[in-house]
């Protein structure tokens, strides 16, 4: 991935700083397999935890949680709940990324070999505008019973996510560009989106681009997915794909998702989930997070430590085929992050 933080990061005595946020449900648990993994492959990462009370109504701990990034330049996450129903209490996770204008969210979906699932050999990058459109959270009710809900489409963040998605596309080799859109019924919002994007795919001329319905692209991935190689879309539609790009190869609890800006980035799972009902009961994958550790590895320049932890993940899933009960096995949380921990003492390519 082409690094594009600016800001340098923190690194003290030769270890990075970054900040954890846990978050709710399955995110503690799923934090402590990172620092345990963290721990056995030598991985030179200091954790700077920082929990946000769910149930807060004021936004003290969110403050608290983005001057921590803002300091460290990195964090990896868990999903932050948000019970307040009231309108002023923003959703957390939407107002971390707004706040650090994480402007792209990059979810890579490739499958696992050895992993049951609806599709095989899928290969596909989701780039998706990570800080408006749907998400801009401007809600009112104009008169009794009619709610109105804005939807932002700006052309300099369109062309921020088009742009990077074609950089990124030229430097990891990739050949098609597909923009995802409603622009036949949105013809303001989509259409904005839609031909910024052809714009900029006219300087990338040896990439190719073209674009799709974002109901036709739903029934194209279910049907016919292979045709795609890499989508941009708006933040609600990045959304629904995600969740449906990983459930065609094994669901919430196998893929990381990227979210960078000019200055900051953040790691986690890609589908966002809390897992609260799976929480506490050691059956939650937890390769999405230690994926997403990676990712941040790979990022803060640590590429050795990166691709051991990586190696041990492929081995205990592809290989040995340690799954838990979301992958069709029985296999607890701590049996996966055990069999990785083993992989990564047995081997010879450690840092
Ligand atoms: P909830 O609304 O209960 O918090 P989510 O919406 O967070 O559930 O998650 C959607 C689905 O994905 C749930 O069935 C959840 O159990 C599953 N899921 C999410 N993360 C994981 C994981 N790491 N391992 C296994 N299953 C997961
Ligand atoms: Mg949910």
């Amino acid at each position: 991935t082409k690094k594009i933080t600016s800001i340098p990061i923190a690194l003290y005595g030769g270890r990075n700083a970054v900040s954890m946020l846990p978050g709710g449900g399955i995110g503690p648990e799923l934090m402590t397999y990172v620092r345990e993994v963290f721990k056995y492959a030598g991985a030179p990462v200091d954790f700077e935890v920082i929990d946000i009370d769910a149930k807060a109504e004021d936004n003290i701990d969110l403050e608290y949680a983005i001057t921590s990034i803002k300091r460290n330049g990195v964090a990896i996450k868990g999903n932050i709940e948000t019970k307040s129903k009231s309108s002023d209490v923003l959703s957390r996770n939407v107002a971390i990324r707004n706040e650090l204008d994480l402007f792209v969210n990059i979810l890579h979906v490739k499958s696992y070999p050895g992993v049951v699932a609806r599709q095989k050999d899928i290969d596909i990058v989701i780039i998706r505008q990570n800080t408006e459109g749907e998400y801009a959270m401007l809600e009112h009710e104009s008169v009794e019973g009619v709610v109105e809900s804005m939807k932002i489409v700006t052309e300099s963040n369109s062309e921020r996510v088009a742009r990077f998605a074609f950089e990124w596309a030229k430097t990891n080799g990739r050949k098609k560009i597909t923009t995802i859109h409603k622009a036949n019924i949105m013809k303001l919002s989509d259409g904005l989106f839609l031909e910024t994007s052809k714009k900029i795919a006219k300087e990338y001329p040896e990439i190719e681009h073209n674009d799709m319905i974002i109901d036709n692209c739903c029934m194209q991935l279910v049907s016919r997915p292979h045709q795609f190689d890499v989508m941009i879309m708006t933040n609600l539609y990045g959304s629904i794909v995600s969740n449906v790009v990983c459930g065609l190869i094994g669901g919430a609890g196998l893929l990381s998702g990227k979210n960078y800006g000019s200055h900051y980035a953040i790691f986690e799972p890609a589908t966002r989930n809390t897992g609260k009902a799976i929480a506490g009961k050691n059956i939650a994958n937890p390769i999405a997070m230690l994926s997403a550790g990676c990712d941040m590895l790979q990022h803060l320049g640590h590429q050795q430590h990166a691709n051991l932890i990586q190696r041990a993940i492929f081995k205990t899933i592809s290989e040995d085929k340690i799954h838990t009960p979301d992958l069709g096995g029985t296999a607890k949380s701590t049996d996966v992050v055990q069999r990785i921990i083993d992989h990564i003492l047995q081997s010879d390519i450690r840092p």
